[in-house]
């Protein structure tokens, strides 16, 4: 007997039928033997429903009441859950995340969750019960006020709840096979691996991968959770996501094609790029930038100096950031033109970051010239390029992002035989 955590994501639990779908998954892992603790999201888009009707009502609402209203979705689909399991004859109890003992910071809309204690569920299971507990919410024990963890928050319910009530496994559902080599709607011949480290789906949730959520994977590594993300829609093995020091469960191989050096390919479309002209070459300066642009709140990504031209002695910062934080970043740096003393600035969002992710890089020698090669063959211009220990990023335009990382997918052998199997589906 194990004790398995399931995620059910909000395209899982879309409407009547699925639910119920989702409920025989359930009793089905409950009838082999095993301890069933399942972590739901809100049906379908009902938290962007929710946000919009917010929006209707009020221009800014309350932060503490926008989480009383979304973490509302989540109640919705746990109830509805638990009576379809009851009709098929088995027990199953309910829980919000208060309930459940998820406690938080008191940062409304991006809690971290601090402590879990499950007592409730620890003894709902020692009944015998299915466990039901409501994804993307806690509670904050000084405010007394309920919180959401953010967008996506579920994955993270779902693995703190794995590592608090250590759980042998912590399946995550949604309406895609797996992890690929790359998103299977940019290249059609990409493959789901069998397994990743988590190391690598760290770099590649963080470089536009949507699959899992880049919290729920840190909390899993840090917490030595075992993930294995799955479909709903399919009785097939997934992608089991190992941590460090970590094994697969009995008799699961997780073996890929090949011991592949790259892993993956991420693309990334949300990004725009700034770019400072005229900057003086002068100590203290890049500084005085990213002060500025810190301090409009915006996540900066990539950074890239040119040389100073000597008869001038000024030089180009350009950097990449999310688009949404252009527009501010842009502001706060046109503010202080005159102080910092640079020429002009240049906004650009019509870029597209592509990333190769593999622990291999850091033992093999000609990676990053495989990925430069492969786009000077497709006569497509690099305009940034970023590394880290086993990630290499470019930035192109935009428009050649697809061909990009298909060129670049099939350079590093990571090409399938075949077409991947596309559902219309969100990856949620
Ligand atoms: N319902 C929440 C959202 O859509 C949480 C989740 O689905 O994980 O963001
Ligand atoms: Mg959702």
């Amino acid at each position: 007997m194990a004790l398995i955590v399931q995620k059910y994501g909000g395209s899982s639990v879309a409407d009547a039928e699925s639910i119920k779908r989702v409920a025989k998954r359930i009793v089905d892992t409950r009838r082999a033997g095993h301890e069933v603790v399942v972590a739901v999201s809100a049906m379908g888009d009902t938290t962007d429903e929710l946000l919009e009707l917010a929006g209707q009502v009020a221009p800014m609402p309350a932060p503490r009441e926008l989480d009383m209203l979304l973490s509302s979705g989540e109640r919705i689909s746990m109830a509805l859950l638990a009576m379809a399991i009851h009709s098929m004859g088995f027990e199953a109890r309910s829980f919000t995340g208060s309930q459940a003992g998820m406690i938080t910071d008191a940062t409304h809309g991006a809690a971290r969750i601090v402590d879990v204690t499950p007592v409730r569920l620890r003894e709902a299971l020692d009944d015998g019960a299915i466990v039901i507990v409501a994804g993307f919410q806690g509670f904050n024990r000084d405010t007394r006020d309920i919180t959401t963890l953010g967008r996506g928050g579920s994955d993270t319910t779902a693995v703190a709840l794995a590592a608090a009530l250590r759980a042998d496994v912590c399946e995550i559902y949604s309406d895609v096979d797996g992890i690929f080599t790359a998103d299977p709607r940019v290249v059609p011949r990409a493959q789901k691996l069998s397994s990743i480290s988590s190391e690598e789906m760290l770099e590649l949730a963080a470089n536009g991968a949507k699959v899992l959520y880049i919290r729920a994977v840190e909390y899993a590594r840090r917490h030595g959770v075992l993930i294995h993300a799955r479909s709903t829609f399919s009785p097939d093995v997934g992608t089991w996501v190992v941590g460090p020091g970590q094994s697969l469960p009995e008799g699961e191989k997780g073996e890929n094609m090949e011991e592949p050096i790259v892993a993956g390919v991420a693309t990334d479309l949300s990004q725009a790029k700034i770019t400072v002209i005229g900057v003086p070459d002068v100590p203290g300066k890049a500084a005085d930038i990213f002060k500025i642009v810190a301090k409009s709140g915006a996540n900066v990504d990539m950074i890239v100096q040119n040389a100073s031209a000597a008869a001038t002695g000024l030089a180009d910062i350009s950097f990449t950031l999310p688009k949404s934080d252009a527009t501010a970043a842009l502001k706060a740096l046109a503010g202080e033109q005159s102080e910092v003393g640079f020429q002009s600035l240049v906004h650009d969002d019509q870029i597209g970051k592509l990333s190769i992710v593999g622990a291999g890089m850091r033992t093999h020698s000609g990676v990053a010239a495989t990925l430069f090669e492969a786009l000077s063959v497709a006569r497509i211009n690099i305009e940034m390029i970023s590394t880290s220990e086993i990630r290499t990023s470019v930035v192109v335009r935009g428009d050649n992002l697809g061909e990009a990382a298909r060129v670049v997918h099939s350079a590093y052998g990571l090409d399938g035989e075949t077409e991947a199997v596309v559902y219309a589906g969100t990856g949620r």
